[in-house]
């Protein structure tokens, strides 16, 4: 009787990018997300499940030992933190960038030249804390659970930071991207305790998904 593995990931790009790596370990998963309203799947490996959840709530899983590893983008990881967790894989899946956005009629550059305060929209509110402190620029950050793009066209906020993969979002609302904070991946994380207690199956596990990484 072998130990369950139970690996947290969210529906959608993660789970999708995600089914080539399990692929590589020999594990697939028996029930499509899309279709099934489990949240719970199981996979041909009796000792492997999949549990669904929110992209933010993937490291509180994996911290708490909820799930004994989970897939979680780099925007997750900086904004939850890592405590309690080992990070073994950059993954090279849902791949993006975090960048700064304004209406396509607002002075960035001037702005920032200037020292005024910038009014910035964001979900990401560590990353966008993190950024500006550096580049010593004084910001109002606003929190938000979604939607970003709008708040420029209301208003609400100067500017956004942002996820942006092709722009084709910013385009459509009429913002520009006017600066690259970072690029993003999803890593692979372990719980530290876990990663003791059944070190053998969690090894393999990470070493397959390690020799498929995209490139
Ligand atoms: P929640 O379900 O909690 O609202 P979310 O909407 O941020 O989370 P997704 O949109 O599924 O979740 O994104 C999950 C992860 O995928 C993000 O944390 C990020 O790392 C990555 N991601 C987000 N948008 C893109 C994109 N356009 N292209 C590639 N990867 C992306
Ligand atoms: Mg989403």
């Amino acid at each position: 009787m072998s130990a369950t593995i139970t690996l947290a990931l969210s529906k959608g790009r993660i789970f999708e990018e995600t089914l080539p790596l399990l692929k590589a370990a020999g594990i697939e998963v028996l029930e499509d997300p899309e279709t099934s309203r489990k949240l719970i799947l199981a996979t041909n490996k009796p000792e492997v499940r999949v549990v669904l959840v929110r992209a933010s709530d993937v490291p509180t899983y994996v911290q708490y030992g909820g799930a004994d590893l989970g897939v979680a983008g780099r925007d997750v990881l900086i904004e939850h933190g890592v405590a309690g967790m080992y990070v073994p894989l950059d993954l090279n899946i849902a791949r993006c960038r975090m960048s700064v956005a304004v209406r396509d009629d607002f002075d960035y550059a001037t702005a920032v030249q200037q020292g005024s305060r910038i009014r910035v929209a964001t979900k990401y509110t560590e990353i966008a804390r993190q950024h500006f402190a550096d580049k010593g620029v004084h910001v109002d950050l606003i929190k938000l659970y979604g939607s970003m793009e709008l708040a420029p066209l209301t208003g609400l906020a100067d500017a956004i930071v942002d996820l942006v993969s092709t722009g084709g979002t910013l385009r459509a609302n009429r913002l520009i991207e006017v600066e690259r904070i970072m690029d993003i991946s999803s890593r692979l994380v372990v719980n530290q305790a876990a990663l003791k207690l059944k070190r053998e199956p969690l090894r393999r596990l990470i070493d397959a998904f390690a020799s498929a990484i995209p490139k």
